[in-house]
């Protein structure tokens, strides 16, 4: 019986001379690993709005919404960290790459929930027969650049990066006639007036 209580005071001992094994949060900052999963950040400057993060988020904690009418068509992208479960799966498959990627921040949480969001808005390029929404300007810049000269083979494309260069962009957006003419090869086309100008011309 005395051999284990000795063993127990010998641990007690240790505990008590050795470091301490836990962190000093909330006093000290708490210093998490380099490839910790945090909460996601969008970068500004590779994000082009395609929307693919929201697609793959497992508990809705990105969501996209369109708004194509008025002066300026926009798209939203919301992150709610609150339901965020940092698996990763944004940044995965990212269209980019790094659009968005996990940060090392952790300390999130509060007493507001609605606080725990953040919204991004990107510039949505419309058809410019139907008003349609195509995708975010953005994007089609991104996919004429990667795409070089094949881009070529799609006016829409070169037209979205042609209008970038020029000082001013045009958002036109025509009612939709009844008939397709030839002249709408020149324009930003959304899919299905693309279809009616191959299929019908
Ligand atoms: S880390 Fe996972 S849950 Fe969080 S936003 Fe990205 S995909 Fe959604
Ligand atoms: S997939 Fe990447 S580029 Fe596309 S919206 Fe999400 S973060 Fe941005």
């Amino acid at each position: 019986m005395r051999l284990p209580k000795l063993r127990e005071l010998k641990e007690a001992v240790t505990a008590v001379l050795s470091p301490r094994f836990t962190t000093r949060f909330p006093a000290e900052p708490c210093v998490v690993p380099e490839r910790y999963r945090g909460k996601p950040q969008f970068d500004p400057d590779t994000c082009v709005g395609c929307g693919a993060c929201v697609n793959v988020c497992p508990t809705g904690a990105l969501t996209l919404v369109d708004d194509p009418a008025g002066d300026h068509a926009m798209r939203r992208i919301t992150l709610r960290y609150d339901t965020c479960i940092f698996c990763g799966n944004c940044h995965d498959n990212c269209t980019t790459q790094d659009g968005i990627s996990l940060s090392t921040e952790w300390d999130l949480a509060g007493l507001d929930r609605q606080s725990m969001m953040e919204t991004h808005e990107y510039e949505l390029q419309r058809c410019e027969r139907c008003g349609a929404s195509i995708g975010t300007r953005k994007h089609l810049i991104w996919l004429c650049e990667k795409l070089g000269p094949l881009a070529y083979a799609n006016p829409s494309l070169l037209l979205a990066k042609s209008d970038e260069l020029s000082a001013e962009h045009s958002d036109t957006v025509s009612s939709r006639a009844a008939d397709v003419r030839t002249s709408d090869f020149m324009r930003i086309l959304c899919p299905k007036c693309k279809y009616d100008l191959n299929i019908r011309l």
